[in-house]
């Protein structure tokens, strides 16, 4: 056994990570008087979510007439059927309540003439349940409304004296022999000690995986570490083939040119100068659903009709739109867009391209953000102990591909749902579980083993085939021939963590050891990922099978379920929930509303 030292912390709550979901989960918790720490392997207003531009969807009305229903309805239909319907009543009820508690914390939302909250358009949002014009349902300070936000929860959190453990790096869950969480191991980045946080409730927040792709819009901190250390614990993740490429990705670079650029009027143009949304989309042309715009940019570049002198990517214009509007409106892309793509946005377009930018699969939950351990005959058991909220989770509402600023809006939603449920079932009065010697050990081991590898990839070597080889066989287009390869290669891939080479053997700000961790979390995602995508043999939201260009919703309704343990993955199955919450007398959505049909925008 490897010999380490380690403290040991006792805490009602931990929560891993200070993302938006995260610190509203340690808000709500530490608001209720349960003692909640939360750690974070970077400053929480660090977190990706801070890079959030576009908004956060709930239908206030503040711009015209809106309703929850609306919203919920835009949700089935984004996810393209395979959203749970309870989790996505629950958001679209739920949003404008978390909304307006945002504002009471202090969220400095841009206004209306009226001192109203403002809302943008964005793509997929209607009225009328797709039958009216687009909605303004997406609210939203200037572009930088994530930054805005956690701000906000950071402060916020910090009155209600949560504790934050910040740069500390969560290594692996410290499971009960009957499986419940009892707590977590970590490592504290920057004096090189360990500490095992023993807790009632363990809430991973831990955001998406981007990272497992070469071109992605995630901050390089976006590694799947939560759900790296479920699978690692025997337990399933879900739905992972379900990757979003956003449209607009600034081209060679990979940041985000937010939707609301479109929202504010921009649109995308082929070689021959083309509106070529117009084409696709007749109703909503550019705002319609990301996988859709996505796709029919990809098929313009497939057919030769990309701009550049590679004729690889598309514009995105802006420059119709008067400037004080984009000053006011969008100044952070008008930025992003100089710094990154040489341009002039008042005058030129910017060379754009689909890039990751989203994962809707995680570790699934119920909407109380409890982690789910599906059995044969109880697809919806739980997993004591543990909970998970905001990207690493899959609650399911974004189902086969979410709509854009409906992650913003389950972050707050569930960060929050998670908080309440845990004021009920934590029993602040009983001893905090002492996690069993033989986890810590098992934990301690993973890591030193990693410390001390001296195989002979370098692991920036690996993650970079995992990334070419995702980006290669498991993207926009997919076809049998190209998800069989990827399959291959990426169990190839997987087992060559066998070889890996770690050079620094420190303990103190060791970022090839904790670059190394993070790799051993991205593998069990993209496995995950392109094993799910070769096995669903139809064409659903994000997941575009060239060899199945139709849904099934008769064979492939459900959910995917993939236990990865190394380069090995297991595949199984669990029903989408199909009951909402309020029947349609009780005041809810009327299911005829929302039975499935073709998506068209
Ligand atoms: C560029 C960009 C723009 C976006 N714009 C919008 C938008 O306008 N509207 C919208 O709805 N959605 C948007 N999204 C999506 C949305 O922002 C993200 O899905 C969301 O912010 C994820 O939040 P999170 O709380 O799940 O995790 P994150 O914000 O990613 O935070 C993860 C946290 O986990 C911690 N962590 C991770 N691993 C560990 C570990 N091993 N140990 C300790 N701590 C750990 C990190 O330190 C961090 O605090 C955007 C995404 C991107 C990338």
């Amino acid at each position: 056994m490897a010999a380490y030292e380690y403290e040991t912390h006792e805490y009602d709550v931990v929560v891993v990570g200070a993302g938006g979901s995260g610190l509203r989960a340690t808000l709500g918790m530490a608001e209720q008087g349960l003692r909640t720490a939360c750690i974070t392997k970077v400053f929480p207003t660090r977190s990706h979510t801070v890079a959030a531009q576009g908004g956060i969807a709930a239908s206030l009305s503040n711009m015209g007439p809106d309703h929850w229903q609306w919203h919920m309805y835009d949700t089935v239909k984004g996810s393209d059927w395979l959203g749970d319907t309870d989790a996505m009543e629950y958001l679209a009820r739920e949003a404008p309540k978390a909304v307006y508690e945002l504002e009471h914390y202090g969220v400095p939302f841009s206004r209306t003439e009226q001192g109203k909250i403002y809302q943008r358009p964005f793509g997929g949002h209607t009225t009328e349940f797709g039958e009216g014009p687009p909605v303004q349902r997406t609210c939203a300070a200037a572009d930088r409304t994530g930054h805005a936000i956690l701000h906000t929860l950071y402060g916020q959190s910090l009155k209600q004296q949560a504790e934050f453990y910040i740069e500390y790096f969560a290594i692996d869950l410290l499971m009960s022999e009957d499986g419940q969480c009892e707590g977590v191991l970590a490592w504290k980045l920057d004096d090189g000690t360990l500490h095992v946080f023993a807790a009632k409730m363990v809430v991973l927040a831990t955001g998406g995986y981007g990272r497992a792709y070469f071109s992605a819009t995630s901050a390089h901190t976006c590694t799947g570490d939560g759900g790296g250390m479920v699978a690692r614990a025997g337990l399933p993740l879900q739905d992972m083939e379900f990757v979003q490429f956003h449209p607009t990705g600034i081209y060679g670079a990979g940041c985000l040119i937010t939707e609301g650029a479109r929202g504010e009027g921009g649109y995308l143009t082929n070689s021959e100068g083309e509106r070529f949304m117009e084409r696709y989309a007749p109703t909503y042309k550019d705002l319609a659903s990301r996988d859709v715009v996505s796709r029919c940019m990809t098929i313009e570049i497939r057919e030769g009709r990309g701009v550049g002198a590679e004729g690889d990517h598309i514009h995105l214009h802006l420059n119709h739109l008067p400037p004080e509007t984009l000053a006011e409106r969008l100044p952070g892309i008008s930025e992003s867009a100089r710094i990154f793509a040489g341009v002039d946005v008042t005058k030129e377009p910017i060379p754009v391209l689909p890039t990751v930018h989203y994962n809707m699969g995680g570790i699934p939950t119920n909407y109380w953000g409890e982690v789910l351990n599906p059995t044969k005959d109880d697809p919806d058991a739980i997993a004591p102990g543990l909970m998970a909220v905001g990207e690493a989770g899959c609650a399911s509402v974004h189902g086969a591909n979410r709509l854009g600023s409906n992650s913003l809006i389950d972050l707050v939603v569930f960060g929050r749902a998670a908080a309440i449920r845990a004021g009920e079932k934590v029993d602040r009065e009983s001893a905090v579980p002492t996690p069993r010697a033989s986890e810590i050990e098992k934990a301690l081991d993973r890591f030193d083993g990693l410390r001390h590898a001296s195989g002979g990839t370098p692991t920036a070597e690996l993650r970079l085939e995992m990334q070419r080889t995702m980006q290669q066989d498991a993207a926009v287009f997919r076809t049998d021939k190209t998800l069989a390869e990827g399959v291959k290669k990426m169990e190839a891939v997987a087992g060559k963590m066998d070889d890996i080479k770690v050079t620094d053997r420190t303990m103190i700000w060791n970022s090839d050891l904790m670059e190394t961790l993070e790799l051993t979390n991205l593998m069990p995602n993209a496995l995950a990922t392109v094993v799910g995508a070769e096995a669903r043999k139809e064409s659903r939201g994000a997941h575009a099978h060239e060899d199945y260009p139709d849904r099934d919703d008769k064979t492939w309704r459900k959910h995917s379920l993939a236990w990865v343990d190394g380069k090995t993955t297991k595949l199984d199955y669990r029903p989408v929930h199909l009951d909402p919450l309020t029947t349609h007398d009780e005041g809810g959505i009327d299911l005829k509303k929302i039975a499935p049909k073709a998506r068209v925008y």
